[in-house]
């Protein structure tokens, strides 16, 4: 069966292209699916423009976007194992991950769902009697939409529900190395109801099938998810025709531990926060700021248990984290420790390939060690650039306002933490954070309903809650002088 969507029909790429899809963990073909062009994107984009002015959907009532989003949010429970599987195979990710993201991609359509229909607009008081001034919304238009690996439906899954939500059509374009949950879930649009041109897919490489998004004019708004440099290139792209540019890219997320924190807890942590899905996630907490006083008790436990850590497949269920997605991403994580190091890093643990003496079944997956690189400081690369890899850096503060200082010395905003057991200390701290999400003794939770961007070059605008609804909706002011 072919995999592009486009007008509500399935069909090959019209030059014909195909790509391997290959699990990170030890090689094997996955399947091959067809890979669009430039082409496909533009006949996509005509499919979507047509449904947007000439058809139904736009004007159907909040209610009824809403229904199809909760249908969309039971077929996924439905196919809720199928779902995970078809997710780890494509990103090696353990399957106990793929089947949290599950649940979370189905409550994100149930919160779009329910609140469709919720914020119908306002009524303005103009003070006069003889007119009524009303606030509405409506939607933007044709979206493109663009997303990365390494939560593939989930960050879909971000863009998809509240685009219908509020009655756009879409060209989605997910990550050429991620693409089998893609399909599926525009499979179960289908099966839900979604009219034909509101939804389409297209499969392929960013700069080939991604590109079209950011340039054609008929599109109205381009969400990207994804590498900071990527981001640059599609704003400079989508400026000449004025698109809303929604962005959500990289961080490079401090997690800061004061003297006063439940140091066993921050520990425990501190390794999730960084090594879960082995460093590819944009939250990550990959810059560990530590009070000075207990630098050396604290690192040293980490030391130790980052060394136990297990590395395995997706259906290993004793592995704790999983592979890297290719073996080019592995090659630019060896050059950013290596740098590291040149630069003064120290090197505490990892910094290499695990040994496949010792576990022959991590052989022909792209692995890297849980590594710590010590005693840096905020001028280093590795304290800077994202590495989106296994990596931690350790960097030491001294009292509260050098905390700030050195977490906020970034050109990221995306997420960070704060461990104290000092509540005063932990609101202030949380209050001076550039960021656009900050954990006060936790790391990583989110909810639908709750706004999720970045502050500085981690993006433009929000997704998730109500602000991200907000994203893909125009306002007007009817004033009717009665
Ligand atoms: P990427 O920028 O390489 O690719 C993301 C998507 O953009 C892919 O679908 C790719 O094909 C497409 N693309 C590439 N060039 C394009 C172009 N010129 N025009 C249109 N599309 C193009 O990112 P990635 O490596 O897939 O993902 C990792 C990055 O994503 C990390 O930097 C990470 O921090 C970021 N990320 C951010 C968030 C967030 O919520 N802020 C979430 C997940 C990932």
């Amino acid at each position: 069966m072919p995999d592009l969507y486009v007008d509500g029909r399935w069909r090959a790429a019209a030059a014909g292209g195909r790509r391997e899809i290959r699990c990170p963990a030890d090689g094997t073909l996955v399947a091959e699916v067809d890979e669009a062009t430039a082409e496909d994107t533009a006949e996509a984009i005509a499919a979507a423009h047509r449904a947007f002015h000439e058809g139904p959907w736009p004007h159907t009532s909040a209610r009824e976007r809403g229904d199809l989003l909760l249908r969309v949010a039971d077929l996924l429970e439905r196919d809720k194992d199928a779902v995970a599987r078809m997710e780890s195979l494509d990103t090696g990710k353990r399957l106990v991950e793929s089947e949290y993201d599950v649940d979370d991609i189905v409550s994100v359509f149930r919160y779009y769902g329910r609140v469709a229909a919720e914020d119908a607009g306002r009524v303005v008081d103009t003070g006069n009697a003889d007119v009524v001034s009303r606030i509405v919304h409506e939607p933007i238009g044709v979206c493109g939409l663009i997303s990365p690996w390494n939560y593939p439906l989930l960050q879909v899954s971000w863009k998809v529900a509240p685009c219908l939500a509020a009655g756009n059509t879409f060209v989605l374009k997910p990550s050429e190395l991620t693409p089998h949950t893609a399909i599926h879930l525009m499979r179960l649009l289908e099966e839900a109801g979604l009219p034909a041109g509101v939804g389409n897919l297209v499969l392929g490489a960013g700069p080939e099938a991604g590109a079209p998004l950011s340039e054609d004019p008929r599109v109205d708004l381009v969400s990207f998810t994804g590498g900071l440099a990527t981001g640059r290139a599609i704003a400079a792209a989508a400026a000449p025709t004025v698109k809303k540019v929604a962005l959500e890219l990289g961080g490079k997320n401090p997690n800061i531990v004061f003297a006063d924190a439940d140091l066993e807890v921050a520990l425990d942590y501190a390794l999730t926060a960084v090594f879960l899905h082995s460093g590819q996630v944009c939250s990550a907490g990959a810059r560990l700021l530590v009070e000075e006083s207990i630098h050396d008790r604290f690192v040293d436990a980490l030391v130790e248990r980052a060394g136990r850590i297990r590395l395995g497949g997706p259906f290993d269920e004793k592995a704790e984290t999983g592979p890297l997605t290719s073996a080019g991403h592995r090659d630019k994580v060896e050059a950013y420790v290596a740098a590291g190091i040149a630069e003064g890093a120290v090197l505490r643990c990892g910094g290499k390939r695990p040994d496949a003496t010792e576990q022959p079944e991590l052989a022909d997956g792209y692995y890297y060690l849980p590594t710590i690189l010590d005693r840096c400081t905020s001028d280093m690369s590795v304290t800077q650039d994202e590495s989106f890899g296994p990596v931690l850096t350790v960097e030491t503060f001294t009292g509260e306002d050098d905390a700030v200082a050195t977490a906020n010395d970034s050109i990221y905003g995306l997420a960070g933490a704060v461990w104290t057991q000092d509540a005063g200390k932990a609101q202030r701290v949380a209050g001076r954070l550039r960021m656009g999400t900050v954990w006060i003794n936790d790391y990583h939770p989110y909810v639908p309903q709750a706004e999720w961007g970045g502050y500085k070059q981690s993006g433009v605008g929000r997704e998730l809650g109500l602000a991200g609804l907000d994203e893909y909706r125009e306002t007007k002011h009817v004033w009717h002088n009665i």
